[in-house]
């Protein structure tokens, strides 16, 4: 009994609060080698979580809604976790606590935040009210679901409005001319600077000519002012009719994170080469929600993938088992842009390539890293 007494007395808590990919796959990892004398927590508003990479190949009728979904309940269960559904709103890091937005708090010993970015444009009047955001997914892409069943019953105009022109915006403006063919959708485009500025000028060309070919319209240069019931206002005064507006321009980090004290780049938690706040070493910080101050990236779902088995071995060490291992993240990474139907470009060194083998490889990368969660 001695000795149960003392393991419970050195139980210490490691709470992973947000359940992105990297949080995923640490929960998948650690259920092969957990920690003794650890006990696991997942602090996630729900129980499942989408995977973004298959968010514009469901929007094109490519994949089912439940394709897309991680798991996070099952891989709590199999890494001996403890779910709490909650969002969390605050850090007491004096007090070691994580304060949740229904007013409860919860211990940590060691914590790491995976809690993305939001693409909300709450300054924008009217926006709140009639538009959706990319981000986070699951609202989209419910909106989705019920919106063109609307359309396809002829209940409502198919007119689109996209705010952001990034790959993001252009590649689900791409899926969903491709799912609403047949119905001539008017889909435009609108960005304050110039349309898909981090990609090659190759690369950029060649999806200039499939949204042309696609017929939806862009508009560079112009700012957005408002959203109303029939669309969206520009700031020139011209009104763009859409029944639909999507938001896939801003990515902003969540407000919350202003409170916590510790110290943040541009809103994004500043981690150190090892994951950790520079702050607080208590406090790890991983995906879009972190800024690598030794090796500043562009928000992308590869970073956050491949810091996991470096989170991973980080935290184990923070908990007083094996040493901490930097993470030096890589230079560049294929992009893989869908190109609505099941073909997709490619580009890397200003190299862009095309046609449906790129499609079918995106298909198996993304297959892959979702059969890693399932049961
Ligand atoms: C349309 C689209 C296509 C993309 N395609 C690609 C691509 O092909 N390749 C690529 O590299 N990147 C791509 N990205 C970017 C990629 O999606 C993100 O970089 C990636 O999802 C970041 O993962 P993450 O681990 O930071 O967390 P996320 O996937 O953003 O997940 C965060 C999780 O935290 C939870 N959460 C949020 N707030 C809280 C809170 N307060 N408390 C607790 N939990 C919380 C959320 O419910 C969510 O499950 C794309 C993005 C979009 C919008």
């Amino acid at each position: 009994m001695e000795h149960g007494d003392k393991a419970v007395a050195q139980q210490r808590n490691l709470v992973l609060v947000g359940g992105g990919h990297t949080h995923a796959l640490v929960l998948h990892h650690w259920a092969r080698a957990p920690l003794p004398g650890v006990a696991l927590s997942l602090l996630t508003p729900e129980p499942t979580a989408p995977y973004t990479g298959m968010l514009p190949g469901f929007i094109a009728g490519h994949y089912s809604r439940d394709a897309l979904e991680i798991d996070l309940a099952h891989l709590c269960r199999r890494a001996g976790a403890r779910l709490i559904l909650g969002r969390a709103a605050g850090l007491d890091r004096a007090a070691r606590a994580i304060q949740l937005a229904d007013g409860t708090a919860l211990g940590y010993d060691i914590a790491s935040l995976d809690i993305g970015i939001t693409s909300d444009l709450p300054q924008m009047p009217g926006y709140a009210e009639h538009a959706v955001s990319a981000k986070p997914l699951g609202t989209y892409a419910q909106r989705w679901e019920h919106w063109s069943k609307q359309v396809e019953a002829g209940a409502t105009q198919p007119h689109i409005a996209v705010i952001g022109g990034g790959v993001a915006g252009v590649e689900l403006a791409l899926a969903m001319a491709h799912r609403l063919r047949g119905h001539d959708p008017e889909i435009t485009v609108i960005d304050a600077g110039p349309l898909l500025p981090h990609l090659g000028a190759r690369a950029r060309g060649r999806l200039r000519l499939h949204l042309d070919r696609a017929g939806i319209t862009c508009i560079e240069q112009t700012n957005p002012s408002g959203v109303t019931g029939s669309g969206l206002i520009l700031a020139d005064g011209r009104e763009i009719p859409a029944s639909l507006v999507l938001g896939a321009a801003g990515s902003r980090p969540q407000g919350w994170l202003g409170a916590t004290g510790l110290h943040l780049s541009d809103g994004y938690v500043t981690v150190d080469p090892y994951l950790r706040s520079i702050t607080d070493p208590a406090i790890f910080a991983v995906g879009d929600c972190a800024h690598m101050a030794h090796a500043p990236r562009a928000k992308a779902g590869v970073y956050a993938v491949r810091q996991a088995p470096f989170l991973l071995r980080n935290l184990r060490a923070a908990l007083g088992a094996g040493d901490l291992r930097a993470y030096h993240p890589q230079r560049d990474y294929l992009k893989l842009v869908s190109l609505g139907g099941k073909s997709a470009l490619a580009d890397k060194w200003s190299l862009p390539l095309e046609g449906r083998w790129l499609w079918w490889l995106k298909d198996r990368i993304d297959a892959r890293f979702m059969d890693q969660f399932r049961p």
